[in-house]
């Protein structure tokens, strides 16, 4: 599926609201809609729900074709989502690998509701995956960028990630998060809270001494 919304860690098919999604709350949705870009990462996260989770026909985030950006807003033109509180770029795969496809939908999505926020969810790894600084393109297009620092250093988040890029990795996920400052209104890294509080504040002290902000949150299974 391409759009879907989630309760309680489950993940529903656009399809289970009605046109104008004036049910969602009802049905217990926050007004958000998630766009699942592509399949594909260059990390390998030992959490991933790639293989953590069972997936079923009804939940399946894995699709068999990645959508273009026309397919995209025709996804989105088939309902009235002019309310909505967020729309998330966010995988299920890394959505900077499909990069070009993530822009093009939001420039559309942008110029029909300007008001409409954009999220986009990344492991930060976008300018190395592209080979350029992709950060300047978000500029107007996308609101939030909200990005897994997962570990305080280079070792124990190649541990946790088993990027293709190795340690450097980390590094090349700072400086896009700094370089997104300059063009994004919120950026937001993120831990869980099971690493440990004092693996947490260590990763306070990078943000810290980057000028980035980092949310604690909570780990869901
Ligand atoms: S970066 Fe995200 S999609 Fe990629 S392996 Fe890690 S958790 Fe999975």
């Amino acid at each position: 599926m391409i759009l879907y919304a989630v309760k309680k860690g489950a993940y529903y098919n656009i399809d289970t609201f009605k046109q104008d999604l004036s049910d969602m709350e009802a049905q217990g949705f926050a007004r958000k809609i998630y766009v699942n870009i592509t399949n594909k990462c260059n990390c390998a996260c030992t959490f991933c729900l790639r293989n953590t989770k069972e997936m079923n026909e009804h939940n399946s985030l894995w699709i068999k074709k990645e959508p273009t950006a026309r397919e995209i807003i025709e996804a989105f033109e088939a309902y009235d989502w002019s309310g909505l509180e967020e729309i998330v770029f966010c995988g299920f795969g890394e959505p900077t690998m499909c990069i070009d496809v993530v822009l093009e939908a939001a420039k559309y999505l942008k110029t029909k509701h300007k008001e409409v926020p954009i999220r986009m969810n990344t492991n930060g790894s976008g300018n190395r995956e592209n080979g350029r600084d992709i950060t300047k393109e978000f500029q107007g297009l996308i609101d939030t960028i909200s990005i897994s620092l997962n570990a305080s250093d280079a070792k124990k988040y190649y541990e946790v990630t088993r990027s293709r890029y190795g340690e450097e990795a980390y590094e090349d996920m700072l400086d896009f998060a700094v370089k997104c400052k300059e063009y994004v209104p919120n950026v937001i890294l993120s831990v869980v809270d099971c690493i440990g509080e004092e693996e947490v504040a260590s990763c306070k002290k990078v943000c810290r001494e980057r000028g980035l902000t980092l949310r604690v949150r909570p780990f869901e299974n």
